[in-house]
């Protein structure tokens, strides 16, 4: 051990020394490389398809049975009703892109207007609401951390436009004992544009008081069943 130690502080000096004496090579790292894919159809070909257009053979309803929402024209509608609907596949730190659209008949107002969301982890809503032209509280409407954190800006489409979410997502880590060892983190992209930027997030969604965390593994994503026909197309995720 202690050999090794010399050895590692030998490496360490030498590589200073390279450093110093103006080497590139003291600073350039080629044992670690990145693996390689590409991309197909905007889909990158390491990504888990939640969703191709056909079924929702990858989701089910909060007790494990088929989900029941509705299948039409390569994207699926929100039930009114039936609830949420959970991947069968579990997720913790993730890249999460998905695209929503408000019903073009859209009615209601605040949250009662386009409401659904996505629960990242089943914990942490990214809330989906039609802002385009409705007056809600600023941390809940669309690209909300829900109650945590405002947009940086509302770059809110028309109801009956398709939009897109790209989510990036750094899982929460538990102590043995349940206890927060670190928080999780999130990055959203609404429409392409940054609208939260590595925020922390403070602990699950909560509707009603603070947000606090309860200790868990990796969980499902889910998504909302607000009693609003929303749809959604497009659902891939890479897990990281
Ligand atoms: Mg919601």
């Amino acid at each position: 051990m202690k050999n090794l130690i010399t050895l590692s502080a030998l490496f360490c000096t030498s590589l200073a020394t390279l450093a110093q004496e103006g080497d590139p090579k003291a600073t350039e790292v080629y044992s670690s490389v990145p693996v390689k894919i590409s991309v197909k159809n905007n889909i990158p070909t390491d990504a888990i398809v939640l969703f191709d257009g056909k079924n929702l053979s990858q989701w089910e309803d909060k007790d494990g049975k088929p989900a029941t929402w509705i299948v039409k024209d390569g994207c699926f509608t929100v039930k009114p009703g039936s609830g949420d609907i959970f991947t069968k596949e579990k997720f913790s730190n993730q890249q999460l892109h998905l695209e929503f659209r408000i019903p073009n008949d859209v009615k209601g107002e605040g949250q009662d207007r386009g409401n659904s969301g996505v629960f990242i982890m089943g914990e942490y809503e990214i809330q989906i609401l039609d802002c385009y032209e409705n007056k809600t509280y600023s941390n809940g409407q669309t690209a909300a951390v829900y109650k945590q954190s405002i947009p940086l800006v509302n770059v809110c489409k028309k109801s009956g436009e398709w939009q897109s979410y790209d989510i990036i997502f750094e899982a929460p880590k538990f102590n043995a004992d349940g206890t927060l060892g670190k928080p999780a983190f999130v990055t959203v992209l609404h429409n392409g544009v940054l609208v939260q930027n590595h925020y922390e997030i403070k602990g699950k969604t909560m509707y009603i008081g603070l947000p606090k965390y309860i200790a868990h593994d990796a969980k499902s994503l889910s998504l909302q069943d607000h009693n609003h026909k929303v749809s959604f197309r497009n659902i891939w995720v890479r897990k990281l």
